[in-house]
């Protein structure tokens, strides 16, 4: 694989630098013109007088999204002339980064909602038949309304963040200006308006006319009411948009490179291409398998896939089989993987007609999906198209269960199913389970933590069962994405030793050439840093719009639902102010709360090629077989770290055609670490995916489920290890043979007492109400939420957007579980206030930290979250502060937790570290150096609490905590405890030794930080670090650490002592 690599890093001057721009804009746009003159050039009269005057008058307006007809009234009073729509029109040609002159749909402007219970203080309606009446009124309806627009003239440096606010985090209030700060805006205007006419001026050929020209390109920026847009000619429409109004059809978009050559032309391009690494394009490697496949069998391959040959790795795989050997076969995303367990099961059929298989999946989709294609193979293959293919998972009916554990030949399954319903009722899968050749399982990096953990057990319990109903042959065969250690992680999740086990790692498949592109938005004015950069939404989606105009298939990922549908919501609103329904209607959203039909519709959809974009999260992550998509957009570096990256990226790109990836940088240090070291995304190595085998707590679990498909014995050993007879002896109940069964307290059916992925939640109805009261309107489900987002998501007066449509929040019953919604178009969002508090309660085991004078803690911990209001926000700015009455939620779990020694808290306050800081640094350093992480959480630090502009009511103990989410099982938690000394020494090396400045994702940047790491101090965590394991802390590194001018409030008090249960003594460490 040839890599070009070419680094654009310091093309533009950091952020909020105050660094003025080497490169003004006009450069470009002045590129291969004539006479460039010196600095200043003459200004024609008319920039001077008409203009300027316009300018100064329309910008002094300080309230922000204000309707042009109030502007004019009040320019032309004191203009004592008309104000033209063409000279306003002309401002925003010459200034159309700042200049906002559009027509906006009349409800956008709005603060508040007729029907929102939070402002109008209406009373509750508990009662539905109340509701009913209400939203019968007309005040309540506002479809009448929807099309109803107002033109809009605005400046979009109005409304500005503070700092922090370039992280995206932050709220301002709307800024009520000074006299003086008027003056400064107005003036900060004015002179981007000086230097945009010197930009026009220089670029303007000597043989045309700067004014003429300027108000030929205004003629562009005249709005037209959207009323009249369709109807109106397509004379102003700039070249560019005519050329692409007919979307390409697939195979006839431009290439890759030419699109990239293209947005580089474009005007909103400021350099934000910081990186481009090309992967050149791959043919495929073919090979022959030995024995060669029957006749039969490559017919069908031919007939239903048109597969003629086969690539290495397929075969390397296939042979592997063949000669008894376990594989796992990890390469790179479709890279035709099935056809490795597809085609040897077809041979064991051939060899055998009551061969059977078991396909595994992590996803009931993947199952569909991957069913269906086998499905037709089979039909396509001469004397086995009557081999019977099932589905068994928990939508299997019950009456559909016993024809299908009799007759059928493979069953597309999952963990769950396995563990809770076959291995079970071992007894009447019998016939199936001697038959077992095969089993496949997919998406083998899909299961590591503890999820992963129970799943090894399970695999453990099947090839025990197996054997004993007297099957040995049975092979198993992994295919994974591109895992740092693939023979290790297969052996860890089956059991099976490792010589037994191929890793088939090179891959075979022709690729397509592929660009990716390191992407930072641009500053808001290159003239004005302190504005900070435009959001990177706004740059994702704007990306995504050009491409799909272009025919190019996009998926835009999003780290979360709520940004997910952020974006859906801005293409919507971008696309229909630029009148391309067609665009818009081929355009959906897609994440986690849709209903099941909701989501096969839209994977349908999308496999057809009707779709041009997809808006996701990492719902979509894996291999959901959603037809050719040409690009990929990552909105932020994604959550799941650098794996998650790369199977981000690779969703765009099949074999002959070439496609692009892009990763639009959020302001976070996480993205900003990798927009300075791109390199790392591809070259560093994922970690090691972790599956934790010495938990006596998953052990002991699965014990109680295998003594009940067959007692125990010593030999078992061989399945479960050398800690088992302890385990036995201890939890299990012991016969006079010396077998072991399942303690009563498990039984009848131990396996409901394991649950593997964590306790279900309860789910909260989102029902949308909106049509009742109207003639044939009925309400509906539009989602169901877990509770624990449900109480950030669904309060009274909420904002709930749904495939980028916004509802709003009427009422929330928590004993019935159910929110009622209303559509309604409002351009506000809702942010929840609230705040979740993590206490110790009570101390089970103490432990000693080696060398130190200071203890590690583990016991109960209590969970308590009030969301108790909630902000309005548009752009970002609060427009209105709301207070709710919810009650409280408050579960328990365990977890483990070191007190930062008083003297150090006071050491940190004296020499102006801050403590928040350094403790939320710390608890990610000692996240980042534990293999389990993440199914551990600790209390992230809020920076609008820890930078708000008054004293905190709410202090904190001074205190690391990290705790197990409610309903999860596993041990995580004992684990950490356990090895807490080697965590925090490695936590505290790595901190020292990092040669990074602030902080990175080696020491204590964590890329799944709830609050985005803004509350952090890498010197603060090293000093913390030090002071839990005993080591002196030196006077530099107190300096080094000292926040110039920066407040620091006492958040943070001393850490009191925790009830102890009874009997707990020190342990020592080793
Ligand atoms: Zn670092
Ligand atoms: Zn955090």
């Amino acid at each position: 694989m040839s890599t070009t690599g070419r680094k654009r890093k310091g093309a533009t001057p950091p952020e909020d630098s105050g660094v003025p721009s080497k490169k003004p804009r006009a450069a470009k746009s002045a590129k291969g013109k004539k006479g460039t003159q010196p600095d200043a050039p003459v200004w024609p009269e008319y920039f001077n007088s008409a203009l300027n005057t316009v300018l100064a008058f329309c910008s002094s307006r300080k309230n922000f999204a204000i309707t042009f007809p109030v502007v004019r009234a009040s320019v032309e009073a004191m203009l004592h002339e008309p104000l033209e729509l063409a000279k306003v029109a002309e401002l925003k040609a010459l200034l159309p980064e700042i200049v906002k002159f559009a027509y906006t749909p009349r409800i956008e402007l709005r603060i508040h909602s007729d029907h929102q219970p939070g402002s109008s203080r209406r009373e509750r309606s508990p009662d539905y038949s109340a509701f009913r009446t209400a939203s019968a009124s007309s005040s309540l309806v506002n479809d009448e309304d929807e099309d109803e627009h107002v033109l809009v003239l605005d400046f979009i440096d109005n409304s500005r963040g503070k700092k922090p606010g370039d992280t995206g985090l932050a709220y301002a209030l709307p800024p009520a200006l000074t006299p003086a700060a008027t003056k400064k805006l107005v003036e900060r205007r004015n002179n981007r308006f000086v230097q945009a006419v010197n930009e026009l001026l220089k670029a303007t050929p000597e043989s045309e006319d700067p004014v003429t020209l300027l108000q030929s390109a205004a003629r562009e920026h005249i709005p037209v009411h959207p009323g009249l847009k369709d109807s109106a000619p397509g004379a102003s429409q700039a070249d560019v948009k005519v050329k692409y109004r007919q979307i390409p059809e697939p195979e006839h978009r431009p290439s890759i490179e030419e699109v990239i050559a293209d947005v580089e032309q474009q005007d909103w391009y400021q350099e934000q291409i910081q990186y481009r690494r090309i992967f050149e394009a791959r043919q495929g490697q073919l090979a022959t398998l030995e024995p060669p496949l029957s006749d039969t069998i490559s017919q069908a391959l031919r007939d239903s896939r048109k597969i003629t040959s086969l690539y290495t790795h397929q075969v390397s795989a296939i042979n592997a089989l063949a000669r008894h050997k376990h594989v796992i076969v990890s390469t790179s995303t479709a890279s035709g993987k099935s056809v490795i367990y597809q085609v040897p099961f077809l041979q064991f059929l051939e060899a055998d007609p009551d061969s059977t298989a078991i396909f595994v999946y992590p996803t009931k989709a993947l199952a569909q999906d991957q069913r269906a294609a086998l499905e037709q193979l089979l039909y396509s293959c001469p004397g086995l198209n009557h081999v019977k293919v099932s589905t068994y998972d928990g939508d299997t009916p019950q009456e559909l269960r016993a024809g299908i554990r009799d007759t059928s030949s493979v069953i597309f399954t999952n963990f769950d199913m396995l563990h809770a319903s076959i291995l079970p009722h071992e007894d009447q899968w019998r016939r199936f389970l001697k038959n077992l050749k095969l089993v496949a399982i997919d998406e083998l990096h899909y299961y590591s933590g503890i999820f992963g953990s129970h799943v090894a057990r399970v695999m453990r319990r099947l090839r025990r069962v197996c054997a004993a109903v007297g099957n040995r042959r049975a092979r198993f065969v992994s295919c994974s994405a591109t895992i740092s250690k693939p023979r290790q992680h297969m052996q860890n999740i089956s059991g099976i030793e490792e010589s037994k086990i191929e890793a088939v790692t090179e891959d075979g498949a022709p690729a397509g050439r592929k660009d990716f592109l390191v992407w930072n938005p641009p500053l808001k004015d290159p003239m004005d840093h302190s504005l900070g950069r435009l959001h990177s939404m706004t740059e994702a989606t704007r990306l995504m719009r050009f491409l799909m105009a272009r025919g190019v298939r996009v998926i835009l990922f999003c780290k979360i639902r709520k940004s997910c549908e952020l974006a859906m919501k801005t293409l919507r609103q971008e696309l229909s102010a630029d009148g391309r329904h067609d665009i818009l209607e081929r355009v959906m959203s897609y994440r986690g709360g849709y209903s099941q039909e909701d989501r096969r519709r839209i994977e349908r959809e999308a496999f057809s090629g009707n779709l041009l974009g997809i808006v996701a999260t990492n719902a979509l992550e894996l291999g959901v077989d959603i037809g050719v998509l040409d690009a990929v957009i990552m909105l932020g570096f994604p959550i799941g770290g650098l794996a998650s990256f790369r199977q981000q990226t690779g969703r765009a790109g099949r074999r002959a055609r070439d496609a692009l990836s892009i990763l639009v940088a959020d302001a976070l240090p996480v993205d900003q670490h990798y927009v300075n070291h791109p390199e790392e995304l591809f070259d560093r190595a994922t970690d090691e995916l972790m599956i934790d085998l010495e938990s006596k707590i998953i052990l002991e679990a699965h014990l109680q489920c295998a003594a009940h498909e067959m007692p125990i014995t010593a030999e078992d050993e061989v399945y479960f290890g050398g800690s088992m007879v302890e385990i036995c002896e201890a939890k299990l109940t012991k016969d006079k043979e010396g077998w072991y069964h399942t303690h009563p307290r498990y039984l009848p059916y131990p396996s409901k007492h394991v649950s593997i992925r964590g306790a279900e939640e309860e789910k909260y109805s989102v029902v949308d109400v909106t049509r009742i009261g109207k003639p044939g309107g009925t309400a509906h489900i539009l989602e169901e939420i877990e509770l624990s987002r449900a109480l950030f998501e669904i309060y009274e007066g909420a904002v709930f957007i749904h495939q980028g449509l916004t509802f709003l929040v009427q009422e929330v019953s928590h004993d019935s579980k159910m929110a009622k919604l209303v559509r309604s178009d409002v351009n506000w969002i809702t942010e929840p206030r609230d705040f979740t508090n993590v206490d110790a309660i009570q101390t089970t085991r103490i432990r000693e930290i080696k060398g130190s004078p200071h203890r590690a803690f583990y016991g109960r911990i209590e969970l308590f979250t009030l969301v108790y209001g909630y902000f309005k926000l548009r752009n970002k700015a609060i427009i209105d502060a709301v207070d709710l009455d919810t009650p409280a939620w408050q579960r328990e779990t365990t977890g483990l937790w070191l007190d930062v020694p008083k003297p150090v808290l006071q050491m940190m306050y004296d020499h102006g570290i801050n403590p928040a800081e350094a403790i939320h640094a710390a608890c990610h350093a000692f996240l980042n150096r534990f293999a389990l992480a993440a199914d551990l959480r600790t209390e992230c630090k809020v920076p609008e609490k820890e930078y708000k502009a008054s004293a905190s009511q709410r202090k904190r103990p001074a205190r690391l905590i990290f705790y197990e989410p409610s309903g999860k099982t596993g041990g995580v938690a004992v684990k950490a405890f356990d090895h807490v000394n080697d965590i925090l020494r490695d936590a505290h090396d790595r901190v020292e030794s990092c040669d990074c400045d602030e902080g990175c994702t080696a020491c204590v940047v964590s890329s799944s930080c709830k609050e985005g790491n803004v509350v952090s101090s890498k010197v603060g965590a090293l000093i913390v670090l030090k002071a839990l394991l005993g080591q002196p802390i030196d006077v530099d590194l107190l300096e080094e650490g000292l926040e110039e001018n920066q407040a620091i409030y006492d958040t943070v008090v001393e850490a009191t002592s925790v009830r102890l249960a009874e009997g707990v003594e020190v342990e020592r460490s080793m």
